[in-house]
């Protein structure tokens, strides 16, 4: 079978040097095992920071010679584990393989009726990530004014369609009017094309009474913009800032004063921190799911290999939705 492993962590943007598609061979199962063959990849802007060598990250960075790290889906083949047994679908970190062998650490099967794109978008690790910065950080609550960032994106359009939900004044950010349409029909109230709008004069006609809220998937110009708009007591979620992830050295910042004048809160989080409340927030997202009012979109690239090049495709913005990797 095939594998990617990692052979060079890169300079700027992921390319074909820095990793090796290598063939393995088939190891047999330990008394404990199963084998997962792998439908379905998850490509990740973090994808980038683990493949840098920085050990003070959230997570350790993937080692050179070791298999890149991915979430996944994949069906058991053969098991000697009663918990996965042949037949399951499964989910939880493959890494970038056709397959491979585990214990169950980590690993989740995957309830009737789920899709691998379900799994791994709305009801995965974003739809996760979403639920813990908007419910849990932000705290938010109907009529508050919510500024989303990357919001056609896979954390993002979850953000908004449960912030469209919940009745508040959505306003969504993203980089096409493609993009900016699909908000719309997902109810933002106002959307952003930060590319060819005037991001200070189109937000401060769409937030008259000022933000509450921002979930800040991206970094970049309409931080500072929303931070000189915060509402007292108002609240920032920063979840990731890709617009950042390739440079040495981070943005400036927007000025703090504002923080102080308007007693605002900046909080980053990771949902590495809170898969242990995995079944919770699972139960929210089915909540806004079954009534209907969680759709996902799914940007699907073909074969193992493509994943390579495929990361790239977040940071140039070309994804709506998230975007997977089938084998
Ligand atoms: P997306 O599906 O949103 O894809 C990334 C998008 O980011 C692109 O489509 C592009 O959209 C936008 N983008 C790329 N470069 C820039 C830039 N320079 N300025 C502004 N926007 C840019 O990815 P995810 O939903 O998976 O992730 C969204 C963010 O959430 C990322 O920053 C990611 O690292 C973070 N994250 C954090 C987690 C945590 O635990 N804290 C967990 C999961 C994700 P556009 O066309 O609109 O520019």
């Amino acid at each position: 079978y095939q594998a990617i492993v990692l052979k060079a962590y890169p300079e700027a943007h992921i390319n074909q040097d820095t990793f090796e598609v290598v063939s393995r061979p088939e190891e047999p199962l330990k008394s404990d095992e199963f084998r997962i063959a792998v439908s379905h990849l998850s490509l990740d802007p973090a994808m980038r920071g683990w493949v840098s060598p920085d050990p003070n990250s959230y997570i350790p960075p993937v080692q050179i010679g070791e298999v890149m790290r991915a979430i996944g889906v994949g069906t058991v083949t053969e098991s000697n584990h009663p918990k996965f047994p042949v037949g399951a679908r499964v989910t939880g970190i493959t890494g970038w393989t056709e397959q491979l062998l585990s214990n169950g650490t980590g690993m989740t099967v995957l309830p009737e009726g789920v899709s691998a794109e379900l799994a791994l978008s709305a009801l995965g690790m974003p739809g996760m990530t979403a639920y813990i910065g908007y419910k849990d950080i932000l705290e938010a609550k109907p009529n508050q004014t919510i500024v989303v960032t990357g919001a056609a994106g896979a954390v993002g359009s979850v953000v908004v369609q449960m912030a469209v939900a919940d009745g508040l004044n959505v306003v969504g950010v993203a980089g096409s009017d493609d993009k900016c349409d699909w908000l719309t029909q997902l109810g933002c109230q106002g959307v952003i094309n930060y590319k060819t709008d005037n991001v200070a004069e189109k937000l401060l006609a769409l937030t008259p009474n000022g933000v509450d809220l921002m979930f800040e998937n991206t970094g970049g110009e309409v931080q500072h913009h929303v931070i000189e708009r915060i509402n007292p007591h108002g609240r920032v979620a920063v979840c990731g800032l890709i617009a950042d992830y390739h440079s040495a050295t981070p943005a400036p910042a927007p000025s703090w004063i504002n923080l102080i004048k308007r007693r605002a809160r900046i909080e980053g989080f990771t949902i590495t921190d809170h898969y242990h409340r995995g079944a919770e927030i699972t139960q929210g997202l089915l909540g806004y799911l079954q009534q209907g009012k969680l759709e996902h979109k799914v940007h699907t690239l073909n074969g193992l290999e493509s994943a390579i090049d495929g990361v790239n495709l977040l940071f140039s913005g070309a994804n709506t939705g998230k975007l997977i990797v089938e084998l």
